[in-house]
């Protein structure tokens, strides 16, 4: 099929042949996208799930602002600047305890390619060669060769299938069968002798905002510790706020042996991630030999002026006034789902910390299921942005996002269940 394409741009996750009309953003401005024609939108998925505070938040704006006046780029292997140190200093104090090191990338992708190469090159430098991953069905890590393979099979990586890494599959922890998914953890890390067992805590973000008990994750853990399996947290999607604690590993009282961090590490603003992991993964690489130097950098290993953003969103972190935020959320969104627990037309609504997600009843059939470019129009021609994924609809706003927005996304939900029944 030859391509009438406008735009020489290829966008990400679309298929032009279906949409090739871009909605044009000049503006963003707390919870609202105002467009090149004029029409102002509720962001109902925060750009994706990476704007916390909303957009262009004034405090993050005039960081950026005055770090780019300073000093916008540095090379990172034999310098460092402050920004960069001020960040890792506050995320080993807001971080669960017993994170020590902090490794800076660009991106969730590269965050968890990175702890992925830390668990192996702790693994080989000490002696005892183990390279086999376990991963949870449904998982998401990144769409990177590396986080493709350990992240669930399907119509988004079936092309590049055979440059896949083979990987041990423990299922899902679904409502009633947890102890199903912990007795193969159990099994994977008595029988197969893992590097490591990587996990998005308490929710399955790309895999269709599958949700699952803090005490299942508890366990997880308490099944790797036992077998000396390294303990992933990629909590890319589920930190600075999202499940209702600033990460959602606080909620199980796990102390992950390596995290990822983005996403909303700039409050949305820039991209940047961090790798954080225990001193004996680091120290596993300290050594006189520099063939066990850690062998990973990209060429903007902590942008001055993206740290400059993740300060500032470590600032508000520190404020009790945005953990007031984040519970208000919480109860609003509890409030906007809560009538859909009884409604026919969906099923299993849900609901962990400021995400809720439902299922449309009639309309099953995964990720390429007909619905979710309908509902999406739908939605775009309400100025709503929500991005199903099939036929989950979910709602993942930024923390400023106000009752009467969220009393227009659900309405909006409410319609297009009508309008595309
Ligand atoms: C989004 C996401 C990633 C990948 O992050 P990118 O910044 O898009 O590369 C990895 N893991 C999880 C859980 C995510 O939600």
């Amino acid at each position: 099929m030859m391509s009438k394409k406008k735009s020489p741009i290829w966008h990400p996750f679309t298929q032009h042949a279906l949409q090739d009309e871009m909605t044009k953003i000049v503006r963003g401005e707390g919870a609202y996208l105002h467009t090149a024609d004029g029409r102002r939108i509720i962001d109902a998925i925060a750009s994706w799930w990476v704007v916390t505070h909303g957009h262009c938040h004034p405090h993050i704006v005039s960081a950026i602002q005055k770090q780019a006046e300073e000093l916008n780029q540095i090379i990172f292997a034999g310098h460092t600047h402050e920004p960069a140190e001020e960040v890792a200093a506050l995320l080993l104090k807001l971080a669960p305890r017993g994170l020590d090191y902090v490794f800076f990338s660009d991106s969730g992708s590269t965050s968890v390619e990175v702890a992925l190469k830390m668990a192996l090159g702790y693994w080989h430098n000490t002696g005892k060669p183990r390279t086999r991953v376990v991963v949870l069905q449904h998982s998401y890590h990144g769409d990177t060769v590396g986080t493709m393979s350990v992240g669930a099979r399907g119509v988004f990586n079936a092309a590049y299938r055979p440059l896949l890494f083979d990987v041990t599959s423990v299922p899902f922890p679904a409502d009633g069968h947890e102890q199903a998914t912990l007795d193969a953890l159990e099994a994977a890390c008595r029988n197969e002798n893992p590097a490591a067992f990587i996990v998005e805590p308490l929710i399955l973000g790309a895999g269709g905002m599958l949700m699952y008990p803090a005490w299942v994750l508890k366990e997880m853990k308490r099944i790797c510790e036992a077998s000396d399996v390294l303990f992933i947290a990629d909590e890319v999607m589920t930190g600075w706020g999202r499940t209702g604690t600033l990460f959602a590993c606080e909620q199980a009282d796990v102390s992950p042996d390596i995290a990822c961090y983005s996403k909303g590490l700039t409050g949305g603003s820039l991209p940047l991630a961090v790798t954080l992991c225990r001193a004996d993964v680091f120290d596993a690489h300290y050594s006189k030999d520099r063939a066990r130097t850690f062998f990973h950098s990209s060429s903007y290993t902590a942008n001055p002026v993206a740290c400059a953003a993740a300060k500032a969103n470590l600032d508000l972190w520190q404020n009790r006034e945005s953990y007031g935020r984040i519970a208000s959320v919480v109860a609003m969104q509890e409030h906007g789902i809560e009538p859909f627990r009884a409604d026919a037309r969906f099923k299993n609504v849900r609901r962990t910390g400021t995400i809720t997600a439902l299922n449309l009843e009639a309309h099953d059939g995964g990720y390429l299921a007909g619905i979710g470019p309908k509902l999406q129009a739908f939605f775009n021609s309400r100025n709503l942005l929500l991005r199903p994924l099939g036929n989950t609809i979910y709602v993942m706003p930024p923390y400023c996002v106000t009752a009467a927005d969220l009393e227009e996304i659900y309405a909006t939900i409410s319609d297009a269940a009508d309008a595309l029944a």
